[in-house]
Order: structure tokens, then sequence, then C-alpha cells
């Protein structure tokens, strides 16, 4: 369902002439009120008076994490603390955390962004929607509630607890919308699977996933095991949180919500805006926030654009899938990997959960890489040495089959790389000094 006929649905031009109007008023507001964008125009001779497309936004400089970092915690609001109503913030697991705030329209805003991808995925004020993202800093949990209880579903903020909670508040609940990242979707999946609950007799019918980059094959996956149709939608805590784009039912890429983002594709290594379609650095450029507006803001996510108008009808341009981050691509004797092509690997091959870490290291000027397995439960014959040799040497052989490079492969005990941890998984662990 199309929840806001009007503005998901207009004709480009319209569309594009209400971002430019939007993006200059932003503008304004930061250039006075942001001395961190004061200073950022000043310095690369920006005039915003001559911002009259959406083509002029290539003149304007980036906005990088790092300079949210250094404006620590609240030098990049725009508006007085006494205006914000709401405080979220990054998890800073790769650095300072960044603070962001929102205002009473912000929050108005963001619950009628998340509403939506909730109606494109179908979800109505008869749904029981369960939510097991933290309720916490984190953007998640409140970013979706909000929009479910606008939409008039009966919201479960169930947060992140064990897997087998979380079933249990399904099937006494009568859960139909289970909300979460992906891999904490997996994690119940495979408890289902191991209490010999069959997901046909829950009442799931639709999952909401997001936080995480994803593929298509953990998709099929999902889908098969907790016996839904899997949505994937995209945000992050800078921007707004959750809300920024979602997919609608032909599951052909997010619409974003245009009407209060541009997003554009760079090149990350050349900073040159890129054709749509072409795939490189998702930056985004809020222009109806109050309290965190952000211009030229980059996400380190790649992915590209779909111009293609969707069978669904809205005119809101969609984004694929996010393939990977600009910093996360790990470069190992001189070939990237992302670590969603260890993923997709593990996927094809049976006895093995989609749960692993990998080990950057370097030993005598070499660099190495091993990959932590985990195994599932229901291996066959999980005992039997020899068979445990045999799924270990396929997965070395796809790996440097796949990706060209030699790994270490270490097959560890089911569940023990993910603990119900709710949030993001770390994928990567790098040892190298650089
Ligand atoms: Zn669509």
């Amino acid at each position: 369902m199309i929840l806001d006929q009007n503005y998901e649905t207009l004709p480009r031009e319209e569309l594009e002439q209400l971002q430019v109007e939007r993006l200059q008023s932003t503008l304004y507001r930061v250039y006075r009120y942001v001395s961190f964008y004061k200073q950022s125009f000043d310095f690369n001779a920006v005039n915003i008076e001559k911002i009259k497309s959406i083509q002029d936004l290539a003149q304007l400089p980036f906005t990088t994490k790092e300079d949210l970092r250094k404006s620590y915690p609240y030098d990049m609001f725009a508006v007085p603390l006494r205006d914000i109503l709401r405080i979220h913030s990054t998890s800073g697991t790769t650095g300072k955390p960044i603070i962001v705030g929102y205002t009473k329209n912000d929050l108005r805003h963001w619950t009628d962004c998340t509403a939506r991808l909730l109606a494109a995925a179908g979800v109505t004020d008869h749904d029981v929607v369960q939510i097991a993202f933290p309720f916490n800093l984190f953007t998640g949990g409140f970013g979706f509630h909000q929009g479910a209880e606008q939409i008039g579903a009966s919201v479960i903020p169930s947060s992140t607890s064990t897997a087998e909670k979380q079933i249990m508040i399904m099937r006494d609940f009568k859960t139909t919308v289970l909300i979460c990242a992906p891999s904490y979707a997996v994690n119940i999946a495979s408890t289902l699977e191991e209490l010999q609950i069959h997901a046909e007799s829950l009442n799931l019918r639709v999952g909401l996933f997001g936080a995480e980059p994803w593929s298509e094959n953990l998709r099929a996956q999902l889908e098969a095991g907790l016996h839904i149709a899997a949505l994937d939608n995209y945000g992050l805590t800078e921007v707004i949180g959750p809300g920024v784009a979602g997919e609608c039912e032909h599951k052909q890429g997010m619409h974003v919500n245009e009407d209060h983002f541009i997003v554009e594709v760079i090149d990350p290594k050349t900073l040159d805006p890129l054709p749509l379609a072409q795939e490189g650095e998702l930056v985004f450029t809020t222009i109806t926030k109050e309290g965190f507006p952000l211009v030229r803001y980059r996400t380190g996510d790649i992915s590209s654009l779909i111009e293609e108008p969707c069978a669904c009808g809205r005119t809101l341009r969609r984004m694929h899938r996010v393939t990977g981050r600009t910093d996360d691509l790990i470069f190992i004797k001189g070939q990237k990997v992302f670590p969603s092509q260890i993923e997709e690997i593990l996927l094809e091959v049976e006895g093995t959960a989609p749960h692993y870490r990998i080990i950057l290291d370097r030993q005598e000027g070499n660099d190495t890489m091993e990959v932590q397995v985990e195994i599932l439960e229901s291996f066959p014959a999980f005992d039997e040495l020899k068979n445990l040799e045999r799924l270990r040497d396929t997965i070395t052989r796809k790996i440097e089959v796949v990706l060209g490079v030699e790994a270490k492969v270490t097959l560890v005990e089911p569940r023990s790389l993910l603990r119900d941890s709710g949030a993001k998984a770390r994928r990567v662990v790098d040892n190298r000094t650089l």
C-alpha cells in the first residue's frame, strides 16, 4: 500500500522542484546556525545563493564521519537544545559515537518515513508487529516503533533478548510482522529449527530486515526458514535512522524517501558524482531535518540507484541493496574482498550457518586471512572428523575460486560467534598494523 499518495507518487519534475526548494532552505539554515557549515562553505568559496538545481549540489563540500565525530556531542545541531526532543547516537564501535538530535518536526517526519516502509511491506492495523531491535540509543527500535504505531498496528517492543524468548513472544502473542537485523533473524530461524517448531505453525507473514547488509541468498533462506516475505530496508543514524529507504512488495530495490533526502552516488576515490546506475558510495543530503541537518554526507556504503520506474507506482527512486562499505572493503594481498562475498559462499555450503568472522593478520610481511565459520547444530555427524575436514576443504576451495585468495578456514561451535547481540555483528577483525 502507498501510504502517502501525494508525496510518494509525485511526478519527477515536481519532486525535483520540491527538493531544490527544501535544499535551499536547508543550506541557509546550516550556514547560519552550524559553525562547521559556515566555515566549510566559506573555505570552499561556496555561494549558496547559486545553488539552484540538483546538479548544483556537486558544488557543495562533503560532510564526513570524521567531521561529525569532531563535533561531539552537540556542535552539529542547528537548533538550541531546548528544541531537541530526542537524542540518539551511533554505537561508536569504530570511534567516538555520533550524537544526533530530533526536533518535534523531525520526529514527525521520521515516523512518517518508517510508516511508509511498513505500509509498502503490506503492514496494516490488523498486524501484530514484533520489534527485535535494541530500544536504546540505537535508532532501530524507536524508529520502527513510532512508524508501526502510526500505522495502527499492535506493537511489541520485544527488543533484544534470547532467540527462545523472541519465539515464545512470537508464538503466544501471535506476531505477524518481525522487524530486526537479518543476522538476528537467522538466529531466530535456526533456533526454531532446533526447537522443532515449524514456522508455518506461527502467524508470521512479513519480515523487515535492515541495519546491516545482507544478500539475496539470505533472503531466500529467511523466507523459507521463517515462512515470510522478507523485505530489505536502509537507514543510518546520522541521516535519520531507519526510514531512509525501503522495499515495496516487488522486492526490486529500496525506494528512497526523496522528499526528505537527496541521494547521490559518487566515486569514493575521485569524489566525482557518478551516473545513477553506476556503483559507488552513497551520499545523502537531508532536506527537511531541523535538529541535525546534513549536507552531502558520505555514508561509506556502496550501492547504486535504479532510474526505471517501479511497477508499484511510486516515483521515488530506488537504490540497490548495499553490497559493502568503503571501509569494510578488505585489501588482502592486493585483492579486494567484501565480507558479504564470504557470506554468499557460506550460504551455498550445506552444514554452515551464515555466521562468520574474518581475522586478518600479517606474518613475516605477508597478509593472512582466517575465516571462522559456525557449523550448524544439525550438521550430520558433528563428531566425525572426516565430515568436518571435508566441510573445511570445501569452504577453503570455494573462497579460493571465488575470491582468488587463500584463507585458513576454522570451523567453530554452533552459535559461538553470534550470541543474541541483536545489533550489528562484527564481521572483520583486522590485526594488521598498517
Ligand atoms: Zn516499488
